[in-house]
C-alpha cells in the first residue's frame, strides 16, 4: 500500500520558504543597487531588507554599493556620511 505524504511535504517546504531569510543573488543585487543607494542617501531608515541582508554577507557587493554611494553623493552634492554609516552598520 502506497500512501504518499505529499501534502505534508509541500506544507513543510512552503513553511521553510516563508521562513527563509530574504537573500538575493549578486545579479539581483546589482539590478537594485542604484535604488538602494538612492534610498540610503535619501535617509530611508530601513531600506530594502533583502538588499541589506545580501550586502551584509557579500563584501564584493558591499564595496560596489559603497563606491556607487560616494559617486552619487558627489554627483548630487549630498553628504555621503549618513548613507555610508547606514550601509556599513549592517
Ligand atoms: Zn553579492
Amino acid at each position: 500500500m502506497t500512501k504518499p505524504h505529499r501534502a505534508l511535504t509541500d506544507q513543510a517546504a512552503e513553511r521553510l520558504t516563508l521562513a527563509a531569510e530574504p537573500w538575493l543573488s549578486c545579479d539581483d543585487c546589482f539590478e537594485q543597487i542604484d535604488e538602494y543607494v538612492e534610498r540610503l542617501l535619501a535617509g530611508s531608515s530601513a531600506p530594502m531588507p533583502a538588499m541589506r541582508a545580501h550586502l551584509i554577507g557579500c563584501a564584493a557587493c558591499r564595496e560596489e554599493a559603497r563606491s556607487l554611494l560616494l559617486l552619487v553623493a558627489e554627483d548630487e552634492g549630498l553628504d555621503p556620511g549618513p548613507g555610508l554609516r547606514r550601509l556599513t552598520a549592517g
